[in-house]
């Protein structure tokens, strides 16, 4: 018989794997093999052999000739039709190789071959010949379980292993093997329920009740800073974890803090599983098999916890739904925030959405009915909201080379006298963002981008925060030559750090910015200090505004409130006043009285007086009616098209070959191609377009169109898609 018949008898299937191509690849099915649409399997691909994932789609034309066969198929549970679904949605929408979107879920390789069952002991129950006091514990302990770990059983019942030692020794244990560990304890929805306010209870009414019609709903909750999202939400995930259902809640990043992990404990009477970058490899590949078996029940995880192969997912919460940090710009560009209400809407499970600032869409959602709409209007235990004052810095500016203007230098100093905290916020990482030869003019730049390069003065170097560039600090000018004429333009944390030392010598100054050593573990002890009292004067960039209870600050100094308004993208506004109240809202959240005060140039901008106000009504009110005449988001849709080369010439003639393919429409109107605002980064010269649609129109069909008609990239020239973009730069 033919190789060529023989085929035809033997399925083909076709398999996810992480390559960026249009289609899954087709593999043959050896005999005697099963697999099913979800099964992980390892596959050939060239000269490697990689883990994928074999799915209901169509896959790529078959050359027989080449067609290869499966190595292996994991003894692990299969990928859920949902999640396959999830998977093609994912990649449509963003416009996505599948393989690529697979990827993500196939994050922890070690994790596909199941645990190893661990060595343990059974009770024989036999008796004992001299049953002491200790002997006498380990046998009462034992029988509240089938099987122990030997120090497992030692440690409950407050003996050394020696005892147990003995006890075996005379037949009362047995060697078993026990199947692995689970990496926490199962959530006991009833373990520490928080007494709630009246509006929390109806709050969290809304929501268990969304996640006992069993059905697809989101609820967007909104409450100010300190109102209690997190005690009604907790009611919504105990609900559903008793209806045996698993939960994921997701967290930008650095807001999965040790203090939320303890409240989620004494809520709950165990932590929940975690993931994020952290997490060492071992931890990561058991919680993904955990989460896969439906052993682990609550995930708080940062946005790529999202393509989690959840067996049983019954709810998924976003806490501070409007954070820019659930957009991933890197291969697959998403956000994790709308990819949560999709995977909902597949699962036919409930979404809540949780801010003190949402999102204009997700506002607007809720205004129109299409999300439920669950305010908390007023601070738990009616703490009252910081008082605001804008500092005019044309009136009172601050002394020369300086950045404190003398009114929040004297509120920082009674501050400190009451024996309270101060916050000074702002939102620049280092010491100064520029450095110029007071002699020639010259000004640092980055070799391989076009930014200008920012000084740390801590570590003695000048850094590009782009690519990550870094220099020695230099003394004479690399240009004229001259000595000790260079300056530092502009203020970063660090500078703010020093003038706050040389006004107040005796104060405890700690400063927070992702460049500090140490990483994510040191930022969160460095919190929990200053939770603890342990610093009077904390300055920071964002990162001090994310979901951390700081009960001490009463004080909260916005040094520079116009930095986010300068940058004239669609979302600066929304930015800024989301980033303002949320760091505002530090202060004063267990019910002193606490001031905030933000320094402007400019206290008439309409962003700023509504901050000023409290008005969150009237800050939406005027950002949604601009984007519906602007028909930006969420009246319009958006996506941009980011051309990048070796050199500026290829990026720009792609880009405008590019804009020549665009099929016309009277329903889109495509801006630029324009050099981007960050024109080089890394080496690359950028240009970007901007693509922008009716908010009916088949936005990524267009752009299939578009990308299909274009001449294929060559060279170096690379082409990202960013559908629904956040960032403009
Ligand atoms: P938000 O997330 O809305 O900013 P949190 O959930 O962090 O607010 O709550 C703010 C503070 O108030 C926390 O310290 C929290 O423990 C406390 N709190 C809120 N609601 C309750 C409640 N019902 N019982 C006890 N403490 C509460
Ligand atoms: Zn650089």
């Amino acid at each position: 018989m033919s190789g060529k018949t023989e085929n035809k008898t033997r399925p083909v299937v076709p398999v996810l794997v992480p390559m960026p191509a249009e289609r899954p690849y087709s593999y043959l099915v050896p005999e005697g093999m099963n697999v099913q649409a979800g099964s992980i399997v390892r596959v050939p691909l060239g000269p490697r052999e990689v883990a994928g994932i074999v799915t209901d789609d169509a896959g790529g034309p078959l050359d027989p000739k080449k067609l290869k066969s499966i190595l292996h198929v994991f003894n692990c549970p299969p990928v859920s039709a949902q999640m396959l679904h999830f998977i093609r949605w994912t990649a449509d929408y963003t416009l996505s190789p599948p393989g690529m979107v697979a990827r993500m879920v196939l994050r922890a390789p070690a994790a596909f071959d199941p645990e190893p069952f661990v060595q343990g002991l059974r009770y024989t129950g036999a008796s004992a010949e001299r049953l002491t006091a200790a002997r006498q514990r380990v046998l009462e302990t034992a029988a509240k379980a089938s099987s122990w770990t030997k120090s497992g059983l030692a440690h409950a019942a407050g003996v050394s292993a020696s005892v147990i030692d003995g006890l075996k020794a005379q037949g009362l244990f047995e060697d078993v093997l026990i199947p692995p560990l689970p990496v926490v304890q199962a959530p006991d929805p009833f373990c520490g329920q928080a007494e709630l306010s009246e509006e929390q209870q109806a709050a969290s009414q809304c929501l268990v009740e969304a996640v006992e019609e069993d059905k697809y709903s989101v609820s967007l909750l909104h409450g100010v800073t300190g109102s209690g999202k997190t005690e009604v939400y907790f009611e919504a995930v105990a609900r559903a974890v008793e209806l045996g259902r698993q939960v994921l809640i997701l967290l930008p990043e650095i807001a999965l803090t040790q203090q939320f992990l303890d409240r989620f404990e004494s809520r709950f009477g165990t932590r929940p599983a975690e993931w994020h970058s952290d997490l060492a490899p071992r931890q990561r590949e058991r919680v993904w098999r955990q989460v896969a078996e439906g052993r682990v029940k609550v995930v708080a995880g940062a946005r790529s916890a999202l393509f989690l192969p959840f067996a049983n997912p019954g709810l998924i919460i976003v806490d501070e739904e409007h954070d820019p940090a659930y957009k991933q710009e890197d291969r697959v560009f998403y956000n994790a925030r709308d990819m949560a209400v999709v995977r909902g809407s597949i699962g036919k499970f409930a979404v809540i959405l949780a801010s003190a600032t949402p999102s204009v869409e997700s506002l607007v959602n809720a205004r129109q009915g299409r999300y439920r709409y669950v305010p908390l209007q007023g601070r738990y235990a009616d703490a009252a909201l910081p008082d605001l004052k804008a500092i005019d810095m044309r009136r009172s500016p601050p002394p020369a080379g300086r950045f404190l203007s003398p009114a929040l230098t004297e509120a920082v100093s009674q501050t400190l006298q009451r024996r309270e905290q101060a916050l000074l916020f702002l939102n620049r990482r280092g010491y100064a963002p520029l450095t110029l030869c007071r002699v020639c003019g010259h000004r640092f730049q980055c070799p391989d981008c076009s930014s200008w390069l920012v000084e740390h003065r801590f570590r003695g170097q000048l850094m590009c925060h782009q690519c990550g560039y870094h220099e020695k600090s230099p003394d004479a000018c690399p240009a004229c030559g001259a000595l000790d004429h260079l300056v530092a333009c502009g203020p970063g944390v660090e500078r703010i750090a020093e003038e706050a030392a040389a006004l107040f010598p005796n104060a405890r100054i700690i400063v927070l910015s992702s460049d500090m050593t140490g990483g994510v573990k040191r930022l969160r002890m460095e919190m929990e200090a200053i939770a603890q009292g342990e610093a009077d004067i904390v300055i920071g960039t964002q990162l001090v505004a994310k979901g951390h209870n700081f009960p001490l600050i009463t004080l909260v100094g916005v040094i520079d409130a116009d930095l986010g308004l300068a940058n004239g993208d669609p979302r600066a506004a929304e930015r800024t006043f989301q980033l303002l109240s949320q760091v505002t809202g530090r202060a004063g959240r267990t019910g002193r009285k606490s001031v905030g005060l933000i320094q402007t140039y400019q206290p008439d901008h309409p962003v700023l007086k509504a901050i000023i106000a409290g008005d969150a009504q009237a800050f939406y009110d005027r950002e949604i009616e601009e984007r519906e005449r602007g028909m930006l988001p969420p009246f319009g849709r958006l996506a941009a098209l980011i051309v990048s080369a070796d050199s500026r010439s290829e990026a720009e003639s792609h880009a405008r070959a590019l804009r020549r393919a665009a099929p016309r429409s009277d329903d889109i109107e495509i801006l630029g191609p324009a050099e981007a605002p960050l024109a080089v980064i890394r080496g690359r010269h950028r240009f970007r377009l901007l693509v922008q649609g009716a908010k009916r129109f088949a936005l990524q069909g267009y752009l299939r169109t578009l990308l299909q008609a274009a001449p294929k990239p060559r060279g170096s020239v690379r082409v990202q898609v960013d559908i629904d973009p956040q960032s403009f730069l």
